[in-house]
């Protein structure tokens, strides 16, 4: 008897061909479980804890399935009764704790770290509710509560536990771990999420995403980034902070002595990433445990400082995280007092820079520059970001301190994204170039095949069955019928201006004119969007309106309906992407230069042979610069110019939105057929802050956008021309990997040994 049918038959007590996709799916996850846990995980003494407020994980089951080396076997058994994963995996619930990029990247970061024989865990926390599950009602983006803890999920409940003192009462943490396989890996790492027991869901209003901010006990761990616009939600926000740094430094020190270190020795067996500012309370955090293990306050200093690295993901200023200190009073006392002192060295050192002052003169705490002061590292994600943040966000600090920065450009991991959600092109990757670029990510050699026309037929084929199968999960997820014959363009991401949806949208409009004009296009076009606005971020939203608004009108008309097609996919989320991305002909990365720190989408479709319509911003820059100026289409105002404008205040959108190239299709958003399908206020109030505002630009932009786009569509019609362009995207995709990337933050930052099986 295999395994998987021990696993059916002690769970169901029946065969797998009698299961239900449900049961198969427990069964399997218990296996998988079970074959993780006979794992061991690092001995060594040092180790990395990289701490982030955001995991967006995914789903696990085939992911785990993959790189636990049994996917083909088991998919095989399952398929020979009647059964296979992809349907199976439909019961998993995706967590959704992350955002968008940044929670991806620290996903796809801990894979890697496990890949790479390093011994490093994750530490966050177990929101019971992810950020919000996205519904579309009357064109408008609704926001209910996203469950993923159902009973039948990866959690693993742990024995620890440590007390969190808060100024009025103390909390006592559970800790829960999920295992993070590594591929091919003879050794696991986990994630660590800690979390309250009293957290009671019932707190939630009925069909809403609201609930009493004040109820510390039951709501702690409730969601990911609760509302923080009102004086209670801010003080959640420090609550949720505090209670992940105290206890992922509690499970540090606790670590390092149960493996000999007497404290003075800390730096040796431990190491800290800060992603983002999030956890930047780690370092007043650890020096508040080591003073109170008897290291004098200077030691505790040096040692934190010795240990701790940042990772920077903003590039504005203003957006940079800060805290009033009365708010911080009002919840960490004993970490204000030191953080008071921290700040009062760096005021003395610094006499009068301001800029470099963690605690300023309203009163703020920035996050940012207890990191960057009291760590030994600080990088960006993408070469462009991190020149950016040396002469311009982080400028006062750089000069301080030259020697701390460096970049880390981001990466995807290859096995998510594209061996388990492009098993065909993977698969045909290995009988075109072997199967070791799945172990090296090295995917160069296929530049040999060019030429090949069988190749470029077969790739072209490839791309048509991931649009058919993306067909399918439209039809089965939202019931709307695309053309599998068409150009598939895909745009997903947040929701925000700088990352210029509208101006995709503006695209629309232009293309809605031309074809209601006589011109068909040669290939018929279908436009996805995806993703989530804030739910405070009312532009955002009035845009997600202008999208689904503008779907309507063009799918009720018959004259264009058939040449195209605009489609925003409800709850974009990591299950949506591996559908959308491998079938891409187009990758929208249209974000205004130097506003997107990296990107990490434009890297997955790069992957997955999907050509790059992209601004000169983020690693668009290194993309362009690996595929060279024929294979990407790049369009747009560069980063300088752009920057040069807002310090100079010299940007008027009303003078682009006069031409008579732009103004027809910024008035069409309040158009009499746009206000008979839409909100007026929501079209109105979009119309007014582009025509008088427009803070990121698009009309700047836009001229350029629909003429590139316009000469890519035709340069789409020379098939064979356009596949050539893929293979060369594809074949430089290596560098995007995040095992690069890991191997750069070890070499550079961390310096764990690796153990490669
Ligand atoms: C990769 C990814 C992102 C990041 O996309 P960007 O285009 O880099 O902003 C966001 N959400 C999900 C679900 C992702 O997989």
């Amino acid at each position: 008897m295999t395994k998987l049918e021990q696993y059916t038959l002690d769970l169901f007590n029946k065969p797998i061909r009698e299961c239900t996709d449900q049961e198969l799916y427990k069964v399997l996850l218990d296996l998988v479980r079970d074959s993780s846990q006979d794992l061991p995980t690092h001995e060594d003494k040092r180790k990395l804890y990289y701490f982030s407020a955001e995991f967006l994980i995914g789903k696990l089951l085939s992911n785990n399935l993959l790189n636990l080396g049994i996917y083909d076997e088991v998919n095989d058994e399952l398929i020979a009764n009647g059964k296979n994963i992809m349907d199976i995996e439909q019961a998993e619930f995706e967590p959704s704790l992350g955002n968008g990029g940044l929670g991806r990247l620290a996903a796809c970061f801990v894979d890697s770290i496990t890949t790479l024989g390093l011994n490093g865990d994750g530490v966050g926390l177990n929101y019971h509710f992810g950020l919000f599950k996205q519904v579309f009602k009357e064109n408008q983006q609704h926001a209910i509560k996203d469950p993923w803890i159902t009973g039948d999920d990866w959690l693993i409940k742990s024995s620890k536990t440590y007390d969190v003192p808060f100024k009025d009462f103390t909390l006592t943490s559970t800790l829960y771990d999920i295992d993070v396989l590594g591929y091919n890996q003879n050794k696991r790492n986990r994630l660590r999420l800690f979390d309250l027991d009293s957290v009671n869901a019932d707190i939630i209003e009925d069909g809403t995403i609201h609930f009493d901010k004040t109820n510390i006990l039951e709501n702690l761990t409730l969601f990911l980034y609760p509302d923080d616009s009102d004086h209670e939600g801010e003080l959640l926000r420090i609550y949720q902070q505090y209670f992940m740094v105290s206890n992922g430094a509690q499970l540090i020190i606790d670590e390092a002595i149960e493996k000999g270190s007497n404290l003075h020795d800390l730096a040796d067996y431990a190491v800290i990433q800060i992603n983002d500012t999030h956890p930047a309370f780690v370092i007043p955090e650890m020096i508040r445990l080591l003073t109170g293990r008897g290291i004098d306050f200077d030691e505790a200093v040096e040692i934190v400082q010795s240990m701790t690295a940042f990772t920077n993901h903003t590039i504005l200023a203003e957006a940079l995280e800060k805290w009033p200190i009365n708010a911080l009073e009002d919840v960490i006392p004993e970490i204000v007092e030191i953080i008071r002192q921290l700040d009062a060295r760096k005021k003395a050192e610094f006499p009068g820079n301001t800029a470099v002052e963690i605690i300023d003169v309203h009163g703020n705490v920035h996050m940012a520059n207890i990191a960057i002061h009291y760590g030994f590292s600080v990088n960006g994600v993408a070469a462009l970001h991190s020149d950016i943040l040396k002469a311009e966000t982080l400028k006062d600090f750089y000069e301080i301190y030259p020697e701390k920065f460096s970049n880390k450009t981001n990466g995807i991991t290859f096995r998510r994204w594209i061996m388990d959600a492009n098993k065909e092109l993977a698969d045909y990757l290995d009988n075109l170039i072997g199967t070791e670029w799945r172990n090296n990510e090295n995917l160069e050699s296929l530049l040999d095949f060019q030429n090949d026309i069988e190749v470029i037929e077969k790739l072209r084929a490839i791309k048509f069955n991931n649009k058919l199968r993306l067909k399918k999960h439209l039809q089965d997820t939202m019931g709307v019928e695309i053309n599998e014959h068409s150009i598939i363009d895909v745009q997903i991401k947040r929701l925000h201006e700088y990352k210029r949806q509208q101006m995709n949208a503006m695209y629309v409009i232009y293309k809605y004119f031309d074809i209601k004009a006589g011109n068909i296009p040669a290939t018929p076009i279908t436009i996805l969007f995806g993703g989530k606005a804030a739910n405070a971020y009312t532009i955002a939203r009035d845009i997600i309106h202008l999208i689904l608004t503008l779907s309507e009108l063009i799918a009720n008309d018959p004259e264009v309906s058939p040449h195209l097609q605009v489609v925003m996919v409800e709850n974009y989320n990591v299950a949506h992407a591996q559908y959308l991305i491998p079938a891409a002909d187009i990758s929208e990365q249209i974000s205004l230069a130097s506003k997107e720190a990296s990107g990490t989408g434009n890297m997955k479709f790069m992957l997955n042979g999907a050509l790059t319509l992209g601004t000169m911003d983020g690693a668009n820059v290194e993309i362009h610069g690996l595929v060279g100026d024929e294979n990407i289409y790049t369009f747009g105002q560069s980063s300088e110019y752009v920057i040069n404008l807002y310090n100079t205040g010299g940007y008027n959108s009303n003078a682009f939105y006069q031409r008579d190239t732009i103004k027809p299709i910024i008035d069409f958003i309040v158009s009499d057929e746009m206000l008979a399908l839409g909100d007026s206020t929501r079209l109105n109030r979009l119309y007014n802050d582009i025509i008088s505002k427009d803070w990121f630009m698009a009309l700047l932009d836009l001229e350029d956008y629909i003429e590139t786009k316009e000469k890519m569509l035709a340069e789409y019609e020379d098939h064979t021309a356009w596949t050539q362009k893929t293979i060369v995207n594809i074949a430089k995709a290596g560098f995007f990997s995040s095992d690069r990337t890991i191997n750069q933050y070890n070499e550079e930052i961390w310096h764990l040994t690796p153990h490669k099986n």
